[in-house]
């Protein structure tokens, strides 16, 4: 009788005394009396196999094996597996491929350095925890994808050898045996193509898109990215942001089985730095910075006097029911320390003082005065002063400190907030010029439409971010589609006649043959699937990611290369 060729994973009961083939890899053999019982895995996970007779060829674990049996009951079932009820007695063996001993154990919790599960990727993503993570991505992009589709989005693939892209980050150059002193650039996203799509009249596109941004990389950062990226004509920035709440919640029941509160919260950028200390903040738990200068205007405490003397700030935010030690407050406080602040703690009891750490006579009453405004009963209370916006980030990043150390936020929640009201401009310290607070194609809002080239500083921008959990995972604007306005921006962030035309004639150009009002945003994948997945690293859910240094470990890349290919390059090293 022929045999169903069934994938491990997949053999249940229903087969029960039929005789089945499978093909997979041995994870485990264990040899007890003259049986061998070995455990066959592949993506759909293990199941049990029995041999009763001596193989013909050596067993080595990972090895790749074609087996026929017929599937019987356990006598002992295994409850931890799914296929633990039953398991195959092999009639026959044979060997795909012999592997010899991998260079780490192929066990979901085998810890091993980064190092060798990266140089060895494709045994590390044989893990079931890691595959899980790369199939949840596929599943996710999938539902993205559809729900698209379904709403009548184009999807467009642009190119990859494109030209600088003004994203803020240093671009990849990639030179090319066309002419000397002739580079492409990757693109850090498909800004300008989409916008010229617009032009084009597809009215709504997007695409899952490939990014390249020559940054200092973290663990949410890597050299290349994947973005939803999207675009849409005749819209506005509420249609944007429900299309988007809409695309997440579908995205996010189908996959997770989770109901998203819709819609997100909104918050304009100043609350988010005033509030929080950060533009990205974490809303599972409060914590909120207070303004708590007007409590010290009688302190004879010199610190604090200086700073009010200099119409500097003093704030701070208190954690309820937690009594913070010294040992851990020098690690909340070093974020400050970094920006050149200091920071304090005081813990109460009822209301009452228990610790101060400024060590100093700082007036009890005016600490016991802050409890009993704000009825803080139990807890601690940490503060730092100095300008406003170094203490806001000073204390943005304690905020952070203070939940990872004491998990106030519940770890299953997502948080999702718009930030809007953003500044269009940012100042740049070093070069002392005002550069594009998210990139030159915003539009500034009508308020500051006229204003926006005399005022930078207060000028404002049609942008909105998408924030999760203390991450941004994507951002976008409405786009300036006048030509002038765009020129007018343009001069706004230095940029000379000529720097305009060679960099972006052709958009100034295409704006002058009809263009649509339109405006999009980016959702960065990678940093959504890593907060969806609970991963720590944007590496996770990555296939092949690069380590910290930019390297692919397994390709050994980025590498030397001839120096025959460097002079048909043009490129000579220095
Ligand atoms: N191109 C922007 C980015 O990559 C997103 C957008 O404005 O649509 O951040």
């Amino acid at each position: 009788m022929l045999s169903k060729i069934i994938y491990c994973g997949c053999v249940n009961e229903k087969f029960l005394n039929q005789s089945v083939e499978i093909n997979g890899w041995i994870r485990k053999i264990r040899k007890m009396g003259g049986i061998t019982f070995l455990d066959i895995a592949d993506r759909y996970g293990i199941v049990q196999v029995i041999l009763k007779k001596d193989c013909s060829f050596d067993l080595t674990r990972e090895s790749v094996v074609n087996i026929k049996g017929k599937v019987v009951l356990r006598k002992n079932p295994n409850k931890n597996l799914p296929t633990g009820k039953i398991e195959i007695i092999a009639t026959d063996i044979s060997l795909l491929s012999k592997a010899q001993a991998t260079p780490f154990v192929i066990e979901d919790d085998f810890v091993a350095f980064e190092d060798v599960l990266l140089k060895h990727r494709y045994l590390d993503l044989r893990r079931y925890t890691v595959q899980k993570k790369i199939i949840f991505r596929s599943n996710f992009i999938h539902a993205l994808n559809n729900y698209l589709i379904e709403k009548d989005f184009v999807h467009i693939e642009t190119p990859i050898l494109a030209k600088p892209t003004p994203e803020g980050a240093r671009d990849y150059l990639i030179p090319t045996r066309n002419g000397r002193n002739m580079f492409y650039a990757l693109p850090q996203s498909p800004q300008i193509f989409k916008q010229l799509l617009m032009v084009a009249g597809f009215l709504k596109y997007f695409q899952i898109a490939k990014c390249f941004r020559d940054e200092d990389l973290r663990a949410d950062r890597q050299p290349e990215f994947t973005q939803l990226d999207i675009e849409m004509s005749f819209i506005d920035e509420n249609k944007i942001m429900s299309i988007i709440e809409d695309l997440l919640k579908t995205a996010i029941k189908k996959t997770m089985g989770m109901t998203l509160k819709t819609p997100f919260a909104r918050m304009k950028y100043e609350q988010a730095m005033n509030c929080y200390g950060s533009d990205k903040p974490d809303l599972r738990y409060d914590l909120q910075l207070i303004d708590l200068s007007s409590f010290f205007q009688k302190t004879k405490a010199d610190i604090f006097k200086k700073i009010l003397a200099k119409k500097q700030v003093i704030k701070g935010f208190f954690i309820k029911n937690i009594v913070i030690t010294n040992k851990d407050f020098i690690q909340i406080k070093k974020y400050g320390i970094d920006k050149g602040l200091t920071s304090f703690y005081f813990t109460f009891k009822d209301k009452k003082c228990l610790f101060n750490s400024l060590n100093k006579n700082l007036e009890r009453e005016i600490l016991e005065n802050i409890c009993q405004k704000f009825d803080f009963k139990n807890g601690s209370l940490i503060i730092s002063c100095g300008p406003t916006k170094e203490v806001n980030e000073t204390l943005g990043a304690c905020r952070i400190k203070t939940n990872d150390l004491y998990k106030i936020g519940d770890d299953n929640n997502l948080c999702f907030v718009w930030i809007i009201d953003w500044p269009l401009f940012e100042y740049n310290k070093q070069e002392k010029i005002f550069v594009a607070a998210h990139h030159p194609f915003t539009s500034p809002t009508r308020e500051s439409l006229s204003t926006f080239t005399t005022d930078k500083i207060n000028a404002k921008a049609r942008a909105y971010d998408l924030v999760l959990n203390g991450y941004e995972i994507g951002g976008g604007s409405i786009r300036i589609t006048d030509p002038n306005i765009q020129q007018k921006m343009f001069e706004a962030i230095n940029l000379t006649q000529k720097e305009i035309q060679t960099k972006f004639g052709y958009l100034l150009e295409a704006f002058k043959y009809g263009v649509p009002p339109h405006g999009g945003i980016a959702l960065g994948l990678d940093r959504l699937i890593m907060l969806l997945t609970k991963s720590k690293s944007i590496k996770e859910i990555i296939a092949f990611p690069k380590n910290s240094h930019g390297m692919d470990l397994m390709l050994n890349s980025p590498s030397q290369v001839d120096p025959k290919d460097l002079n048909d390059l043009f490129v000579k090293i220095k």
